[in-house]
Parts: C-alpha cells; sequence; structure tokens
C-alpha cells in the first residue's frame, strides 16, 4: 500500500465515522404512513393528526359469475369518548330490503378472542360482545370474516347495490361501525336507525381505509381512493387501495368499462363508461375536474391524489361515495342535457358528506341544500352570475318553481324530520329544492363574501367530523355577524 492510498483510506474512514456519527444524532426517521399515496403532495402532513380515526384493513375475493363475495374486515378502533364499553355495533347495509343483498357472519373475533355476535335491526346491525371491556383511551381490533351475495337485476334497472347492465355496484360491502353516541349510562348509543325506501342510507364516522380486492383479470375497478398495486395471477388480479378520511370504501366495477383521465388541480380525475358513450364520458371527466376546483377555490382545497366518475345503473340519478361518483345511464344518453347539474350536484357532496359528515336519515337537508346549493357556485363560476344558464334561473326553475308547486298543492312541511317521514313525491322537493332556497336566504341576507367565508369556517371546524344543524348555524353566524335563526325558523322549521 503506497502512501496516497493510505491517506484516501484514512479520509474515507473520516468521512464514514463523521456520516455515523451525525446519523446517531438525527431522530429515528417516522415510518412512511401506509395512507399517504391517497393524499396530495401538500396535504400529507395532516395524516399525522389522524391517529384517532378508526382503521379498516379490508380483503374481498369476488366472484362476479357467482354473484358473491368473500370477505374479511379487520378494524382497529381508539375508544376516545366516556364509559367502559361493552359491546360495538356494526351496520350490515347490504341485508336492507332496498338492497336486496344478503351478508352472512362467519366469525368474530375481538383482540384475537372468538366471540359470538347477534343480529339486530332487520339483520341490518351486528352486536359484537367485548370480552374484557374496553376502558376510554384503549384500542380493541375486531375481525369480522363473512359472505356477501348481491342481487341481478335487469338491464335499464335502477341499481343501487347489484349488478345491473354489466356493472356491479359494491357500496357499503362489509360490516361498517355505527356511529356511538355518549349516554349517562356507560355504554353509549348505537346510531341503528332504519333508512326511508328513498333518500341516502349510510351514516358514519370518517375512517381511513386500506382494501386488497381480487376480481377476475378482466375487470375493470373503480373504488374510493388510490390503488397503489395490482398484480396478476392466473385468472385473477388482486389490487390494493388506500383511503384519506372516507365515509366508507365503495367500489363499482365492470369488464366493460374504458376510462379516460384528466386533472384538477394536481388530483387525477378518472370517467369510466362503457364504450358507446365515450363522449359523454368525457365530459362527466371535465365538468368533474372544473367542480372539483372552483370548490377548492371557494370551501377548502380537495386534498386526494384521486377523484372518479362512473357510468352506473342508476337511470337518470346520482350518488356519491368517497372519492368517488356514480352517475346513471340516462345521464350519459337520453338525458345528457342534466349530466352537468348532476356532476356540480354530486361533487359537491366530497365536501358536503365526505368532509362534513352529517347524519343523512335525521337531517338529509343538511348535506343535500348544501351540496344543491353549492351548484350555483359552480354556475356562477363556469358561465358568470347573468350567463346563460344562468344561477338565477337555476333558483327559479329548479328550485323556486317546484316549490311553489308544493305549496299551493298544501303539501309544504317542516324540512326537521327523518326522512322516513318525508312522502316519496315530496322528498326531492323539501329536502333539496326547499333546503337550496334556505341556503340562498342565507347568501342573500349575508352576502356573497360572507357566504364564502361561512363555507371555509364550516368545513375547516367540521372536517371528518358529524356535523347538526346548530354547527350550521354558528358557522354562518360567527361568519356574517348576522342572526340567521329567523330564516332557520322560517325555511327549516316551517314556523
Ligand atoms: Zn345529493
Amino acid at each position: 500500500m503506497n502512501r496516497r492510498s493510505t491517506v484516501i483510506l484514512l479520509l474515507a474512514a473520516a468521512i464514514f465515522s463523521l456520516v455515523l456519527l451525525s446519523g446517531c444524532h438525527r431522530a429515528t426517521p417516522q415510518p412512511p404512513s401506509p395512507y399517504a399515496p391517497a393524499w396530495k403532495a401538500a396535504f400529507r402532513s395532516e395524516l399525522d393528526t389522524l391517529g384517532y380515526m378508526p382503521r379498516y384493513d379490508l380483503t374481498f375475493h369476488i366472484s362476479p359469475e357467482n354473484g358473491w363475495l368473500d370477505g374479511e374486515a379487520k378494524l382497529t378502533y381508539s375508544h376516545r369518548e366516556p364509559g367502559n364499553w361493552h359491546a360495538l355495533y356494526f351496520r350490515l347495509y347490504p341485508n336492507l330490503s332496498r338492497y336486496g343483498g344478503s351478508m352472512e357472519i362467519n366469525g368474530t373475533t375481538v383482540n384475537g378472542t372468538a366471540v359470538p355476535i347477534t343480529y339486530e335491526a332487520h339483520r341490518t346491525a351486528l352486536k359484537v360482545p367485548i370480552p374484557e371491556t374496553l376502558p376510554p383511551n384503549q384500542k380493541v381490533h375486531v375481525d369480522i370474516k363473512y359472505t356477501l351475495k348481491w342481487p341481478s337485476k335487469g338491464d335499464g334497472v335502477y341499481t343501487e347495490f347489484g349488478e345491473s347492465g354489466k356493472v356491479l355496484m359494491l357500496p357499503e360491502a362489509y360490516p361498517i361501525l355505527a356511529v356511538p353516541q355518549a349516554t349517562d349510562s356507560s355504554d353509549p348509543k348505537w346510531n341503528l336507525e332504519m333508512p326511508a325506501p328513498w333518500g341516502d342510507v349510510l351514516f358514519s364516522q370518517s375512517a381511513l381505509y386500506k382494501a386488497t380486492v381480487t376480481v377476475p383479470k378482466d375487470m375493470v375497478i373503480a373504488a374510493s381512493g388510490t390503488e397503489i398495486t395490482r398484480t396478476v395471477s392466473g385468472p385473477s388480479a388482486t389490487s390494493v387501495w388506500v383511503t384519506g378520511p372516507a365515509r366508507e370504501f365503495a367500489m363499482i366495477m365492470s369488464r366493460s368499462f374504458k376510462t379516460y383521465t384528466t386533472e384538477a388541480y394536481g388530483t387525477r380525475v378518472t370517467s369510466y363508461f362503457v364504450p358507446s358513450d365515450a363522449e359523454a364520458g368525457k365530459v362527466a371527466a371535465e365538468y368533474s375536474a372544473a367542480a372539483l376546483r372552483i370548490y377548492s377555490d371557494k370551501i377548502v382545497p380537495y386534498p386526494f391524489t384521486d377523484f372518479r366518475v362512473v357510468e352506473a345503473p342508476l337511470t337518470y340519478h346520482g350518488m356519491e361515495y368517497p372519492e368517488m361518483n356514480a352517475l346513471g345511464f340516462g345521464l350519459y344518453r337520453r338525458q345528457r342535457y342534466s349530466l352537468e347539474f348532476l356532476v356540480a350536484h354530486e361533487v359537491g357532496h366530497q365536501w358536503w358528506y365526505n368532509m362534513v359528515g352529517n347524519d343523512q336519515i335525521r337531517y338529509p337537508w343538511l348535506d343535500e341544500g348544501l351540496t344543491e346549493y353549492n351548484t350555483v357556485l359552480y354556475y356562477e363560476a363556469i358561465y358568470g352570475k347573468h350567463g346563460v344558464p344562468s344561477s338565477g334561473s337555476l333558483i327559479k326553475n329548479r328550485w323556486m318553481a317546484p316549490y311553489k308547486l308544493l305549496v299551493a298543492r298544501g303539501e309544504d312541511s317542516s324540512l326537521d324530520k327523518p326522512t322516513t317521514e318525508y312522502k316519496a313525491k315530496d322528498y326531492e322537493v323539501l329536502a333539496y329544492a326547499k333546503a337550496a332556497l334556505f341556503f340562498n336566504a342565507i347568501r342573500e341576507e349575508i352576502g356573497d363574501d360572507a357566504y364564502d367565508r361561512f363555507l371555509t369556517t364550516y368545513a375547516t371546524r367540521m372536517r371528518w367530523k358529524i356535523s347538526t344543524p346548530d354547527y350550521l348555524l354558528s358557522a354562518v353566524e360567527e361568519s356574517s355577524q348576522h342572526n340567521v335563526k329567523p330564516l332557520y325558523d322560517k325555511w327549516i322549521l316551517g314556523r
């Protein structure tokens, strides 16, 4: 070894020990969160604040030919309320008669110990006893194995759950933790209310999801969140998905789906459609991207990597899911003129349903009215306040005209009631149109700028939480210094 090599070796050793020493002083790096890919980079730090959220690890083995799936739902729940709990309740929404599915539980463990379960609420709820009781500030791990069969309906039939028109709708296809409400006794009151045949069914807490989905390899899946891996093995493909805070993990799939992708402020917007509806499918993506940008500017930013819009067997209706919307076949065809409005409405639910939740059965007007009125913001941004179509014609023709007809028929009523107490034929005029008119009256009273401040305040304060009318009113009043209780009494309570 010559002198030069010795110097180089000594230098290398010195640098190596410096690196080692500086390494010793560095804090142990946090492992990256498994949910990080679902977030745009600028918003990922929010994950550090969500340690309290329920976490689901779902596994689905889906057999479309046989009309059933084999599932496993693992939930890690941090109990942060008062009281020692003796049970957890889950909702089995597929067992609702309006869904027509059948979910059977095959085995349940709590912290690794097998427990006997009981069905309640016409088999739409599951009581899972906790062997040792669950004290506050403790975690519990629940593992539920189940099978799920879904109905197969004819082409052209409105299908919110099951298969129709070669599209398989699988929202809420696993046991979902019910919402606990603190009481004076040790255990909470679990929300097991039965939804009406109309309106939304789901009432849930925000949670973080990882889902592993195995399907035939030619199946195209649209789901909540971001697909992080996909592997093909023989005739099957397995994909792994993660979500941001989500009220559920929903899946819609078809072998016929083609896709088109666009972008909104760094969010990948993917549209799924059958090949004959490709033009409308592309337009649905662009409307969705525009709505995501407009509401991100007006309310708070949409923080997620992905958003999906899916052609589905919902006739001319739309349906919101976390990070995904479904729109009926009719909107891509004969009712194409309604596609833009329906997209603008459903995208609004990413804020008023997924971000700010509420009991959609007890207060259906709360998210529907706010979401319906969001479309005014969309139309003003795209077409101008006096453009064509104008937001004024929306208010006059879409909401005021049907509401006035209802009043003339003597059918006007309070909105302060659950969906089950509405009449089917009046439900949309009341919970959508009249509720949108309430938000229009607020905006006229407090002004456009204060209304924008209210939207931002409400979304920021109630982010990933469950709202009620009181939280809504206090956000309006704090953002505007106006007392809007008289408007609430008039439009919502009907006094
Ligand atoms: Zn809606």
